[in-house]
């Protein structure tokens, strides 16, 4: 893949100049660090090395880096975000009222100076001399003393240091579970330049973006801790802690601190999680990829954490088989963090008091490996894309694995999208996540919206179209930031249709979709759209002699329709709202849609019937 990107570089260099011709091209930053942990007070010294390569066509004069634990700081954005929201997370906030009328506390507005989180650059050179910063929440720019040049590298040199929070959201010390360290946005992390220039959104506690590259991470840390995390580690028997080859002999070091050192290459983030008390097991899955587990000794969830284990190698081969391959060689489930987080290589989930849940949690997460980890998108601009495609996936692997025998496992989704339209609260999937006003609009239309957007298609272009896209998609974006352009052109490609109009409404509007059968007599049928977002339609006519006929109505801007067995009608404009057809036999009724393919919002006008 790194050599993929070397000769589209070269092809940009001799051919064009031009920013708006240019080839794809992305970033590439590699990270070598080692961090000193002090597990009594929390604080953690670094020392970062970062090569970074400038891919784009531009000359950089700035380059700004994440510093994501200052949100846990009182006034930060986070904070104010918090104080001024209808429906904050429960996980953040105190309830002073009652549960009928809430009056809410921001918990960040409450920390103590020993209790909040931060990051402080306390040097940073480029190219060994010393460069200004400027810190503005929780986002550094760093104004180079050196342009960089397209196609040149530079060299960032800093020294940090960090105070974990008290664990409020997603990261921090002493989780609810009672886990020690969840350390996830934990480093100065550089912001990602693309072809729409930086991405530096303050971090508010909901997505995120990076940069593609190799870290180097060496974690020096209290002898007692055992550490999971993204990467491979490179010292087994200089640690221990379940990571040892038994056949041979441990060489720990003298002292309090082991010395942790992993590599982890080809990926755009790096975090970890540390306990004295966790248990560390693992198994080999398909392709020999190790699946670690790393849980509190809890005799109430143990049982659940042990059934996970061979449950999560089928993950691993469900996902294979119908996305595509897993790319790494190791998977760690760690229980951290305070619900459900992807990271590279991991997550951080909680519970295992309810094995279902649990079960659910590392089915969406592992499945955000592909949709985010291996797929890089945007998910600040383009949450749908990561959350509802991994939606998807949890669902139809869950069906299977758990033996639900669910014939509609999205079933739920729809349901939770009827309930957002109806709400008056939904926002086009196109609005950037942090600026939902309402979290539940946000999630709906992230998950569930999503979800849909991918089970409808398999409607719009045919089952078989769906899962070729999909594979087709993975193989050609695999270590890139795709872009809802890039999902659709893959669509068009693989089924020869035109779907412009299925992302442009499903995706940038709340047009929503709502048909109904108008009127029947006797060989006529009138069909009328009353949604303001069109679709091709697939119907069921019974006729009075009791006999059955299948048809499919095309949407006329497809330019053709998926492959059907019905008879295939004249296509359907979609400047008219009304579709008329007539039929050999007389009707007895009409269903719109019966096989459930579409998000029809009012299915009681789907039906009807001549008495
Ligand atoms: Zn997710």
């Amino acid at each position: 893949m790194i050599k993929k990107i070397i000769i589209l570089l070269h092809i940009f260099l001799i051919t064009c100049s031009s920013a708006q011709n240019s080839p794809y091209w992305q970033q590439h930053a590699d990270y070598t660090m080692d961090i000193d942990m002090d597990v009594e007070n929390y604080r953690l010294k670094g020392k970062q090395k970062l090569v970074y390569t400038n891919n784009s066509p531009d000359i950089l004069n700035v380059v700004y880096y994440h510093l994501q634990f200052n949100a846990f700081q009182p006034g930060s954005e986070m904070d104010l975000r918090l104080q001024n929201r209808p429906d904050p997370d429960g996980r953040m906030v105190n309830n002073l009222g009652t549960r009928e009328n809430p009056v809410y506390e921001s918990k960040i507005a409450k920390l103590k100076p020993d209790e909040i989180g931060y990051q402080k650059v306390l040097s940073l050179l480029q190219d060994s001399k010393k460069v200004k910063v400027e810190v503005t929440g929780t986002i550094l720019k760093v104004q180079l003393n050196e342009p960089i040049k397209p196609g040149q590298k530079t060299i960032l040199e800093m020294d940090f240091e960090a105070q974990v929070p008290v664990m409020i959201r997603r990261a921090g010390r002493n989780s609810f579970e009672g886990v020690a360290l969840s350390m996830a946005q934990w480093y100065p992390k550089l912001a990602e330049y693309d072809f729409e220039g930086w991405h530096i959104s303050q971090y508010i506690a909901r997505e995120f973006y990076g940069v593609w590259g190799n870290f180097d991470v060496t974690i020096h840390i209290d002898k007692n801790y055992v550490v999971g995390g993204t990467g491979y580690l490179q010292n087994p028997q200089e640690v221990g802690h379940g990571y040892e080859d038994k056949a041979h002999k441990l060489n720990l070091p003298a002292g309090n601190k082991l010395k942790w050192h992993f590599i982890a290459p080809n990926v755009h983030d790096f975090s970890w999680a540390a306990d004295p008390e966790y248990i560390h097991d693992q198994t080999t899955a398909e392709n020999g990829v190790v699946l670690h587990f790393f849980y509190k000794n809890n005799p109430e969830t143990i049982e659940n954490w042990k059934k996970l284990q061979p449950h999560t190698a089928e993950l691993l081969s469900y996902y294979n088989k119908h996305i595509g391959q897993y790319p790494y060689k190791q998977y760690s489930v760690i229980q951290a963090g305070d619900g459900g987080m992807e990271y590279g290589m991991c997550t951080f989930i909680t519970g295992g008091k309810n094995y279902k849940g649990l079960f659910g949690v590392t089915a969406h997460e592992f499945a955000h490996s592909w949709f985010q980890f291996v797929l890089a998108t945007n998910e600040l601009k383009h949450a749908w894309m990561d959350e509802g495609f991994t939606e998807y996936f949890t669902n139809l692997a869950q069906n299977e694995i758990l033996k639900e025998n669910n014939t509609h496992p999205q079933e739920g989704v729809y349901s939770a999208y009827y309930s957002l339209v109806k709400s008056g609260k939904e926002r086009p999937q196109t609005l950037h996540a942090d600026k939902f006003d309402f979290n539940a609009a946000y999630s709906i239309s992230a998950y569930y919206k999503g979800a849909i957007f991918l089970d409808q298609l398999g409607y719009v272009i045919g089952e078989e179209n769906l899962s070729k896209t999909i594979k087709k998609y993975y193989e050609d974006f695999k270590f890139k930031h795709p872009n809802p352009n890039d999902f659709k052109r893959t669509a068009e490609k693989v089924s020869g249709l035109q779907l412009d109009w299925y992302m442009n409404y499903w995706t940038e509007t709340t047009e929503f979709i709502d048909y109904a059968v108008e009127s029947i007599s006797k060989n006529n049928i009138e069909l009328m759209r009353k949604g303001g977002m069109p679709m091709p339609l697939d119907l069921t006519v019974t006729y009075t002699d009791g006999s059955k006929e299948n048809f499919h109505i095309p949407l006329r801007e497809m330019m053709g329709n998926k492959p059907t067995r019905s008879s295939v009608l004249e296509s359907w404009p979609w400047v008219k709202p009304v579709y008329q057809m007539r039929t050999k036999k007389a009707v007895k009724s009409v269903q719109i849609d019966p096989d459930l393919g579409m998000a029809d919002t009012d299915k009681t006008n789907n039906f009807k019937e001549v008495n």
